[in-house]
């Protein structure tokens, strides 16, 4: 269809969950490529200095001059030479590494410290469709930029016991970033990840979930499978690793269901 007439503004979405490996980064990236794969210009923010993101995409966070961190806390440094252009597929990349881990303490002494990644992100807005964030495994500073910065989150769940453990937490935090600095914030969906179909234990799991949030689950659910570990491994998203496979699926049909329900926004 033909491009919208006027300036684009991209949707910014950030994929939270305090809890560590439970797909943050692997939604993220494969979301990400699954939208790009549909015409969508697609920036993807590596907000978690263990930099997971950045290498899924390839890049080697050991050797970046300039980070998201250098963004994040000093002046004059020009995001074009920040951004990265991943070349296995169509999205462009703010990379991340360790770097960032500083950016926690430094970001508590900021002039208003909660709103520089969205202040960031404003700027870029026009050059994309959506902005991905991939959030930290906390609910520190980081991740309150993160929300501050966002229109809509996606609250990845793992499949597995206390896997509702802590979302309380999260969406108290959301609450209070929407209450005090982002009233447009809105969750897009709580996505099932790690889904083991021959087990009882995933189904119920999934059905307390859904049970508990209802129609903001996602119909979309994540299967456990090795092709993710894998195509971490070959710094790619599934979408290119192995474009066919049920998890490649998966992530396109979640990339339509995410694209709906931010255009019903
Ligand atoms: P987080 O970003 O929340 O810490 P990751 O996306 O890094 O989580 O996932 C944690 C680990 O689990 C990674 O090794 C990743 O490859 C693997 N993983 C993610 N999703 C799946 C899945 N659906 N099936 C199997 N392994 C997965
Ligand atoms: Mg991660």
């Amino acid at each position: 269809s033909a491009p919208a007439p006027g300036p684009k503004r991209a949707t910014i979405l950030a994929v939270c969950n305090q809890k560590g490996g439970v797909g943050k980064t692997t939604t993220s990236i494969n979301l990400g490529a699954a939208l790009a794969e549909t015409g969508r210009r697609v920036l993807m923010v590596d907000f978690d200095p263990q930099g997971s993101l950045t290498v899924g995409l390839g890049i080697n966070p050991h050797a970046l001059e300039l980070s998201v961190y250098n963004l994040l806390l000093q002046r004059n440094v020009d995001v074009d030479e920040v951004i990265v252009e991943s070349d296995t597929d169509d999205v462009d990349v703010l990379p991340a590494n360790i770097d960032l881990s500083a950016a926690e303490v430094q970001l508590v002494s900021e002039v208003a410290r909660e709103m520089i990644l969205s202040r960031l992100l404003d700027r870029l807005r026009d050059r994309y469709d959506v902005i991905l964030i991939d959030a930290p495994p906390s609910l520190g500073l980081l991740t309150i930029n993160a929300l501050t910065a966002a229109d809509g989150v996606i609250i990845p769940l793992e499949c597995e016991y206390f896997a509702l453990r802590g979302v309380a937490l999260l969406t108290d935090t959301i609450s209070k970033v929407q209450e005090r600095l982002n009233p447009d914030l809105e969750i897009v969906g709580i996505l099932g990840t790690m889904f083991d179909s021959r087990t009882l234990h995933s189904r119920e799991v999934l059905q307390r979930v859904v049970e508990a949030f209802g129609d903001i689950v996602f119909h979309t659910v994540i299967k456990r499978t090795v092709k993710f570990p894998e195509t971490s491994a070959a710094g790619e998203p599934i979408t290119s690793y192995a474009g066919t496979s049920p998890g490649a699926r998966a992530y396109r049909t979640l990339a339509r269901e995410v694209l709906a329900r931010c255009h019903a926004r």
